[in-house]
């Protein structure tokens, strides 16, 4: 028994299975696979006589196609087999159901962009306003700064000042004694 009967049917490949083509190059279908790659039926087997694997096409040339390869393609043991289960594009009911996954695959990843977006011009303005805030708070800080330094410049005038004044007291104190000093030797 196959494990790949206990797939969910959002199955998704981690590697290229989808094939290239187009401007993405990455890895993996752009759309969630509904039917995992081993649990497809009727089964078809490959050259090895084991189950094929089912994958969808994303190349420029055949996009959402469905194509049988072998378990072990992309190794050396690789048996080479490859067939289409789309000839055309006439199985409308699985190309419709491929392509509403891709539109809300689409609109999601817009909805996605979208909140984003919107979280940046949040972050936006709250930068700006932070900025402003800041730009304030350093005119502040500088007007205090000069109402500090006006202060020392004041501060050093006073102390200015008290000197002259003290030495003023020193030369009137020596000279009133100097006088009163003359008076008694008189
Ligand atoms: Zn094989």
């Amino acid at each position: 028994m196959s494990s790949s009967s206990s797939r969910s049917s959002s199955w998704s490949p981690s590697f290229g299975g989808g094939g290239g083509g187009g401007a993405y190059d990455g890895h993996g279908s752009p759309v969630p696979y509904r039917v995992g790659p081993l649990d497809y039926q009727p089964e078809t087997k490959c050259y090895c006589n084991v189950k094929a694997c089912q994958w969808i096409s994303w190349s420029f040339k055949n996009p959402g196609m469905r194509y049988l390869k072998c378990q072990k393609a992309r190794t050396d043991a690789d048996c080479g087999f490859f067939r289409w289960v789309d000839l055309d594009y006439s199985d409308s009911a699985f190309f419709k159901q491929l392509l509403n996954d891709m539109r809300g695959a689409i609109w999601d990843l817009r909805k996605v962009v979208a909140q984003k977006d919107a979280r940046l011009c949040a972050n936006d303005t709250e930068l700006k306003l932070m900025h402003k805030q800041l730009h304030d708070h350093m005119k502040l800080v500088e007007a205090k700064d000069m109402c500090m330094h006006d202060l020392e410049a004041k501060m050093k005038k006073k102390d200015r000042y008290i000197g002259m004044l003290v030495w003023m007291c020193v030369f009137l104190s020596v000279a009133l004694i100097a006088i009163v000093f003359k008076v008694k030797l008189a």
